[in-house]
């Protein structure tokens, strides 16, 4: 089975296309690199050893995504390919839509007139109405409060759509919660342009001494410590959940929703607690005003993923903090 991977040159592509392959899987890459750079394709090649196809195409190119699919025989598309930005979204929304729709009717469109039609779908918890009650479960309301979010609920309606005119799809839309971590050779790994917006990333650069201090965004929250709670899940054990939708789609048709999460929340402090612990020193912090838009507490009901796909995380934060220190660490001579 052939696997396109839109997007694979990125964080979380980049981590799947290792457990495709460990698996047998054939895989293509096809990137733009508006986010990555052509660099953490050689470094996984040096993961798996061996040589990775890669496209170097914009999704929103369709002559040049059909040519694509002429060349390389897909049985099946991984589609992480888009802009995740959520501040960078508001401030140029139109940039948000064109690139993440544009991107992907045009992969839809050239899909189906292949007859390709297993398709993932890189979702995420940032779609759920942030008035049901957590921990969010797959079938409470959708009530994005921002482009990006508009961007991944939009792709789902369309998926639904598309998989209710035509019985022979088979999709899975994947809503995942907070990815942290790297591949435990660290050779991979998340890696922020400028300033990053998220946690554990921001908190990876105060640990390298690239940043002097971290900021907790509000400690005044109803929680346990007054920080956020947020459902952290290891990257390696987000990409095995691929693996299991990959496998599920050979007997499902139809659209299917899952969340990918561990179901428990760990705090900022947790966070940079566990953090101190993998990099071995004690880290700046102090307390900022909170984030607009910011809920005290996110996780997931991971039910539905653990009996439909069989997928349970198994990476607990100690991992994925000293997982994120290993990568960053090695990262700082990585250029390219
Ligand atoms: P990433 O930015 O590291 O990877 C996305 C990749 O897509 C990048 O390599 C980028 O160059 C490429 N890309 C963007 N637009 C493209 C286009 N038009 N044509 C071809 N390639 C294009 O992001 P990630 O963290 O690996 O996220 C992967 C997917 O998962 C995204 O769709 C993101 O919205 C979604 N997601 C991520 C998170 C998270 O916290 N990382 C959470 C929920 C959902
Ligand atoms: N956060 C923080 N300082 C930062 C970045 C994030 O205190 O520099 C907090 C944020 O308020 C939230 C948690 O960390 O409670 C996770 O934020 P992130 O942006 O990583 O994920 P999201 O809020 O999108 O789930």
């Amino acid at each position: 089975m052939k696997i396109l991977l839109t997007g694979g040159a990125g964080f979380i592509g980049s981590h799947t296309a290792t457990v495709l392959i460990e698996k047998g899987y054939e895989i293509v890459i096809l990137d733009d690199f508006s986010n990555s750079k052509p660099g953490a394709v050689a470094r996984l090649e040096q993961i798996v050893g061996r040589e990775i196809a890669l496209e170097h195409v914009d999704l929103c190119e369709k002559t040049a995504v059909e040519d694509v699919f002429s060349r390389h025989k897909i049985d099946c598309v991984l589609h992480f390919a888009g802009l995740k930005a959520v501040g960078e979204s508001v401030e140029k929304p139109l940039l948000y839509y064109e690139n993440n729709l544009v991107g992907t009717l045009n992969l839809l469109h050239v899909m189906a007139d292949m007859g390709v039609k297993k398709f993932v779908f890189s979702s995420s918890a940032t779609v759920y109405d942030s008035r049901n009650p957590v921990p969010f479960m797959e079938e409470h309301s959708i009530g994005p409060v921002n482009p990006y979010g508009w961007t991944k609920s939009m792709i789902e309606q369309i998926l639904l759509d598309l998989s209710a005119s035509d019985p022979e799809w088979a999709v899975t839309l994947l809503r995942y919660f907070n990815p942290i971590g790297a591949h435990p050779s660290g050779l991979i790994g998340e890696d922020p342009q400028g300033i990053p917006n998220n946690l554990v990333p921001y908190v990876a650069k105060v640990a390298a001494g690239q940043l002097a201090t971290i900021h907790i965004w509000g400690d005044d929250y109803d929680t346990p410590d007054g920080t956020g709670v947020r459902d952290y899940i290891h990257v390696m054990d987000l990409a095995r959940g691929h693996l299991l939708a990959v496998e599920y789609l050979k007997t499902h048709k139809g659209c299917k929703v899952f969340n990918l999460g561990t179901g428990k929340g760990y705090s900022v402090k947790e966070v940079i607690s566990a953090y101190e612990k993998a990099c071995g020193k004690s880290l700046p912090a102090q307390i900022d005003a909170r984030r607009a838009g910011d809920l005290a507490t996110v996780y997931a009901n991971v039910d539905l993923a653990e009996k439909e796909l069989g997928f349970t995380a198994e990476l607990g934060i100690e991992q994925m903090c000293a997982d994120s220190w290993n990568w960053q660490k090695k990262s700082l001579v990585f250029d390219e």
